[in-house]
């Protein structure tokens, strides 16, 4: 049939049965023919350097992004996103109508993203050219989005390996360091003491107060493998975590009015405890 006759018909073109680039729907019983092109998918882990930015771009609710008083008539609250830092020269290279980020899972706006970065894709919908040079791709978005956001190790990719990240993403374990402020300061030996009752334990998080607008409430079980506690000094200490994707890790700190079980918060007496600031050191990348 079709795809035969095309293979026969051009020379330097292959022909792919099995995961098609360009899809020519050709309609016999109304004389239509539609051309279908696939989405072109590109793998990446990225870093991101700065805080205050979120991974996708954020349309303002109040308005749905057709501006308002609340954003100030601009229709987004933040000025810009990991997605739109490394879309913009993706979108250059590749042609292509549109950029959908899958991220494997997400860091809070004001977190940061260190080590070896969090796996991403990059799906260009529509895309002009394919077989793009993704070495200048992966250094023309590091100089667009110098000292805020890097990517590395961009190769091509397809729609499973998005299913696969997404589904790794609550599993694989993450590290994390925090500096932690307690409400008043404590006795040392105290704090040291959350490094064996907070290590290799499995804790129960009922979905934190924060997020409770777009995930349903429930209680997850999420395993924290180390606790390691460091420079303590007068009400604030430092902690590295490595805990199961998917763990709220402020929440294990605050104890979110009990909804976090145990919590930093309630081992050190009840006293009141929040994060000052959180980095997500490590993604361990095993896919
Ligand atoms: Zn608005």
């Amino acid at each position: 049939e079709v795809g035969k006759l095309l293979y026969d018909n051009l020379d330097n073109k292959i022909v792919e049965f099995d995961t098609p680039e360009i899809v020519i729907v050709i309609n016999t019983m109304k004389d239509k023919v539609e051309l279908n092109v696939n989405p072109l998918f590109i793998y990446g882990r990225y870093l991101k350097l700065i805080r205050g930015i979120p991974q996708t771009h954020w349309t303002c609710k109040n308005c749905n992004g057709e501006g308002c008083e609340e954003c100030d008539f601009k229709g987004y609250k933040y000025e810009t996103s990991i997605e739109e830092l490394i879309s913009e020269k993706t979108i250059e290279l590749c042609g292509g109508s549109e950029v959908k980020f899958h991220g494997a899972g997400r860091e809070d706006i004001d977190a940061l993203m260190l080590g070896s970065g969090r796996p991403f894709i990059i799906e260009i919908k529509k895309p002009k050219r394919r077989f793009i040079d993704l070495e200048k791709l992966e250094n023309e978005i590091n100089e667009f989005a110098r000292d805020k956001v890097q990517v590395l190790d961009l190769r091509f990719s397809d729609r499973d390996k998005v299913r696969s990240i997404k589904a790794n993403a609550q599993m694989a374990k993450k590290t994390y360091r925090v500096k932690v402020k307690m409400e008043k300061t404590i006795e040392s030996d105290k704090i040291i003491e959350l490094e064996e009752s907070l290590s290799d334990i499995t804790i129960d998080q009922q979905t934190p107060n924060r997020v409770l607008h777009r995930r349903s409430d429930k209680i997850r079980r999420k395993k924290i493998f180390t606790f390691t506690v460091e420079n303590i000094e007068d009400n604030e200490f430092t902690a590295t975590i490595t805990s199961q994707g998917g763990t709220y890790i402020k929440e294990l700190v605050s104890g979110d009015n009990g909804r976090t079980i145990p919590n930093v918060s309630k081992l050190l007496g009840g006293i009141e405890c929040t994060v000052l600031e959180l980095d997500v050191v490590n993604v361990d990348s095993k896919y």
